[in-house]
């Protein structure tokens, strides 16, 4: 059975007399363990896959199976147990709390989860982004990568299965961009399934699987080699350009 079981998911926008039907019909599996981009122009859809996926809304039609359990029809509370137990979320604009150090703002799903030793877990959770040397600083003092270095440790901190992050590299310049794709292969080769959205060909041929959206709906779904050829899995060494086209 996959991580991830998605069939004729579609959302509707209601805005005054308009719909907007954001996704049309939608069939998407995921197994643990992969790592996938989705890609597409700017309102074809991939926000609105990213908030269905990550439980923080529902589908007008259609169902989603995460692992196993339909949380198509889940109670709020429930989606919200399943967003702090199973998912890590990671945004282009970090979302980090101000005025707050590292180590605390990793530690706010933990509260969420009432688990104990939070520091324990939240310094080893910026150990495995490389940032426990930053524990005490807050956001303020930090680059744009460490900040999103310390919102993937609060994605992981409570260990979900799946990471799900929305142009993580969008606010970053290409080098730091690239450190941060290297944080998400060394997640998916610990085994955490990641789930990324992306419009940029650079970061998406890093995945082993691309998913491009058109209109809501799922134009093509391929292996990245098959969509980047040579390219694809590639990892640009720091500082390097990759011709893109
Ligand atoms: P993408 O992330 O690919 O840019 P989105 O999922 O954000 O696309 O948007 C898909 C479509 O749904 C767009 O037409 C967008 O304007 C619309 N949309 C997204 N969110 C909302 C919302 N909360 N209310 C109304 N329309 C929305
Ligand atoms: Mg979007």
């Amino acid at each position: 059975m996959a991580l991830i079981e998605i069939r004729g998911l579609a959302k509707e926008y209601k805005m005054g007399p308009v719909t907007v039907n954001a996704l049309n019909g939608v069939d998407l599996d995921i197994e643990r363990g992969e790592f996938v981009a989705i890609t597409g122009a700017s309102g074809s859809g991939k926000s609105t896959m990213m908030h269905l996926i990550g439980c923080l809304d529902r589908p007008t039609r259609g169902s989603y199976i995460l692992n196993g359990r339909d949380v198509s029809r889940m109670s709020d509370r429930e989606l919200a147990i399943i967003r702090n137990r199973e998912i890590g979320f990671v945004f282009q604009t970090f979302n980090l709390i101000q005025r707050t150090s590292a180590i605390e703002n990793v530690a706010v799903p933990l509260f969420y989860a009432r688990k104990l030793g939070t520091r324990g877990l939240a310094m080893e959770a910026l150990t495995r982004v490389g940032l426990e040397k930053r524990a005490h600083h807050n956001p303020n003092e930090l680059s744009g990568g460490e900040r999103q270095r310390v919102a993937i440790a609060r994605a992981i901190v409570n260990k979900p299965s799946l990471v799900l992050a929305d142009e993580p590299t969008g606010n970053l310049d290409s080098r730091t961009g690239e450190q941060i794709m290297g944080v998400f292969h060394h997640l998916n080769e610990q085994g955490v399934t990641i789930v990324l959205v992306t419009h940029e060909p650079d970061v998406a041929m890093q995945a082993r699987r691309v998913v491009q959206m058109r209109d809501g709906r799922v134009l093509r779904d391929a292996p990245t080699s098959e969509v980047y050829g040579d390219r694809a899995g590639q990892r640009l060494k720091v500082g390097e350009n990759v011709v893109t086209g």
